[in-house]
């Protein structure tokens, strides 16, 4: 699922290509991905694309008159821009908005589930809609680390309380891996159980940890360019059974039926190396 980072990239590329273009027709031919009816997504007919904004993992397109479509990606949901029309064939296709140049904006989402979804609002009422509204403070910059503190000191392991977006928002399966590589906690430290120096850790992994990815992202997508997949400077994410970049142990991993997390037993875990069953109920 696109992360923080991801998303921000695709937000500030949409908004520099697409700027200013007019939508000629908008609809949505997945049935189910629209949220909202009123107005419904046709509406958006004859406005312009002001610009686009992030709320942690969502993606919000400004259009002009005050409308505004908040999109949740989800899994396998992208946005993309084409110079020619989609077929109405295209099974991937979701949310369609042809331009007047002859360009297309289409959310599409692959795998056999529909579960990225669009709600058309008007714009000041986006921050009230409850998926925006329920979210934490945004990862990126960290919240000042007292703040931070009194976020994550629960009784919750690492791992799901960064995940949580009401506790934190923007980070998922992705960065935690590399936030929790990063300031060497165990995935299922308890949030309650950190201290000080653990707390400062975190915060200075989840600023340097987010802002390389976007620099990166900054530096090798071109301005103009909507990349489809924007290339993950991941360290250890997935990367199981190889060496550590920073003490060159075995990378561990605890497997979950739709995806792994990754860690070092040596900067992480005391040395100790994570059975699989205990984890999995531990992190529920
Ligand atoms: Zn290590």
């Amino acid at each position: 699922m696109p992360e923080l980072p991801e998303v921000e990239i695709w937000a500030r590329r949409l908004g520099t290509v697409l700027k200013g273009a007019e939508v000629e027709s908008a609809l949505a031919p997945g049935v189910v991905t629209m949220k909202t009816y009123d107005p419904p997504i046709s509406a958006l007919a004859g406005h312009t694309i002001e610009g686009t904004r992030r709320f942690a993992k969502m993606l919000c397109v400004d259009f002009s008159d005050d409308l505004s479509l908040l999109v949740h990606l989800m899994h396998g949901g992208r946005v993309r821009v084409f110079d020619k029309r989609a077929s109405l064939r295209d099974k991937a296709a979701r949310i369609l908005i042809r331009l007047s140049d002859g360009r297309e904006l289409r959310l599409v989402e692959f795998g056999t589930q529909q579960r990225a979804w669009g709600k058309l609002l008007p714009a000041d009422e986006v921050v009230n809609d409850e998926m925006v509204a329920t979210l934490g403070p945004e990862a990126l910059p960290p919240p000042p680390v007292e703040q931070l503190a009194d976020l994550v000191r629960l009784p919750r392991h690492m791992h799901s309380l960064l995940r949580d977006q009401r506790v934190i928002a923007g980070i998922g399966r992705s960065w935690v891996d590399e936030i929790l590589w990063e300031s060497m906690l165990s995935p299922f430290k308890r949030g309650a159980d950190l201290d000080d120096d653990g707390v400062q850790r975190l915060h200075d992994a989840i600023g340097s940890t987010l802002q390389g990815a976007l620099d990166h992202y900054e530096e090798v997508i071109p301005p103009d360019v909507v990349p489809d997949k924007p290339p993950m400077p991941l360290k250890v994410h997935n990367k199981q059974g190889e060496a550590c970049p920073r003490c060159g142990t075995k990378l561990e991993a605890v497997f979950f039926r739709d995806y792994v997390t990754t860690y070092c037993p040596e900067d992480q875990t005391g040395g100790q190396i994570l059975k699989d069953r205990r984890l999995s109920k531990l992190l529920k």
